[in-house]
């Protein structure tokens, strides 16, 4: 097995620097978008020796009215092609009083390298850039051919990013896709499967009096809190388990509860709470919120009160990536091979961007070995789980 990538210490830091320094956010976080980054990218691909594309996505709200993604190839045997995908903007650095040092300029602390998106994309943007300048010095030819996408738009809804690029002509229908944008410290979990998730708004309303005479009203606050006892039920409606998921049962949870009478002395006329449920892809969101309705129906009766409903998000979930897939067996052969560790396949509670690729009918595995401080202060990255995380996908190349 190669492991000339583990040679690649100071061409991950320096490529962590450059890609630190290049800020890429969103307009919806204030920001100019990728571009920078972009064409800093392009430029070192080009100087190794490859000719990446980008494809633009017109996006007025920035000064170029355009947001990158980049594309870059190394053909294989077949033309089957592993992708793998990462992204190129980040999330706000949030307060910097609680970052030791600055988030835009890295700091390298032994096996550690800090600042804003270290971890949360460029780990899997640098792992999968040594992947290419690996197989361009051995000069070899793998059995699939190779990939590289850096997208847009990520943390901000993949509008200008992945979703745009899956309606370009560049995929055929048997690539495989790799995500290095979610795992474990261990490096030994496969992300193949997502819940659906769903917000609901619930109103409640009843009659407004004076506290001294609540015969006269119609307590919301009391049918609020009868009816969020009584959706407890809803784990007895949708018992299935699935394995793959922590916690295996599709969960329910009342969650945020809007301000309703300023004054202790008033019953309240209106009660409004949310409920973020996260469900399991067997089922479908309109059955579930047929089963809530149902419930409300029942307190409607028995509490005498009116409740209304608002989606405030409905997604249901993509379909599973199978465990027995290309890519998934794949990746696990080849963690496998490099870490010695057998991996797992897991679900996840909510939305990750694989799920647009699973919804095109496409095969996605979301892994990488990860510390967890993604969006956090002091974002830190691994700089040997960089390498590892480059030879286990240099490692799927090969069969
Ligand atoms: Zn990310």
């Amino acid at each position: 097995m190669d492991k000339g990538i583990l040679a690649y210490r100071n061409e991950v830091i320096y490529l962590q620097q450059e890609l630190v320094q290049r800020t890429a956010l969103g307009p919806e976080n204030g920001g100019q978008g990728e571009e920078e980054k972009a064409y800093f990218l392009v430029d070192y691909l080009n100087k190794l020796g490859f000719n990446p594309q980008i494809y633009w996505a017109t996006d007025t709200r920035v000064a170029s009215g355009k947001r990158p993604n980049v594309v870059a190839r190394y053909a294989g045997k077949s033309s089957k092609t592993l992708w793998i995908l990462s992204h190129l903007d980040v999330v706000p650095p949030g307060d910097l009083s609680l970052w030791k040092s600055n988030p835009y300029e890295i700091v390298v602390d032994g096996d550690y390298i800090y600042g804003r998106g270290v971890e949360d994309n460029h780990q899997g943007i640098v792992s999968s850039l040594l992947v290419l300048k690996r197989l361009k010095e051995l000069d070899i030819t793998p059995d699939y051919s190779l990939g590289l996408l850096f997208v847009a738009d990520e943390e901000t809804g993949s509008k200008y990013g992945l979703q745009y690029l899956l309606n370009q002509d560049i995929f055929q229908s048997d690539d495989l896709f790799l995500v290095p944008d979610h795992g474990t410290p261990e490096g030994d979990s496969i992300e193949i499967a997502e819940k659906s998730m769903f917000w609901l708004k619930i109103i409640v309303e009843g009659k407004q009096c004076h506290a001294s005479v609540p015969d006269k009203g119609v307590n919301s606050l009391v049918a609020s809190a009868d009816f969020i006892l009584r959706l407890e039920e809803l784990k007895n409606i949708f018992p299935l388990k699935n394995p793959l998921f922590d916690p295996a049962r599709s969960t329910f949870s009342p969650t945020k509860k809007e301000a309703n009478v300023e004054n202790i002395n008033t019953i309240p006329g209106k009660d409004i709470f949310y409920l973020d449920s996260r469900v399991l892809p067997e089922y479908k969101l309109e059955d579930v919120l047929e089963e809530i309705k149902k419930i409300g129906q029942e307190v409607e009766k028995k509490r005498n009160v009116n409740i209304k409903y608002e989606i405030v998000m409905q997604e249901q979930a993509a379909p599973i990536t199978p465990e027995e897939s290309e890519v998934v067996t794949c990746l696990k052969k080849a963690i496998f091979s490099v870490l010695k560790k057998k991996a797992k396949c897991i679900g996840v509670g909510g939305g990750t961007v694989a799920a647009f690729l699973r919804r095109k009918g496409f095969e996605a595995a979301v892994w990488s070995t990860l510390l967890g401080f993604a969006h956090q202060p002091n974002e830190r990255s691994s700089i040997t789980n960089t390498l590892n995380d480059a030879r286990v996908m240099f490692k799927m190349l090969f069969k």
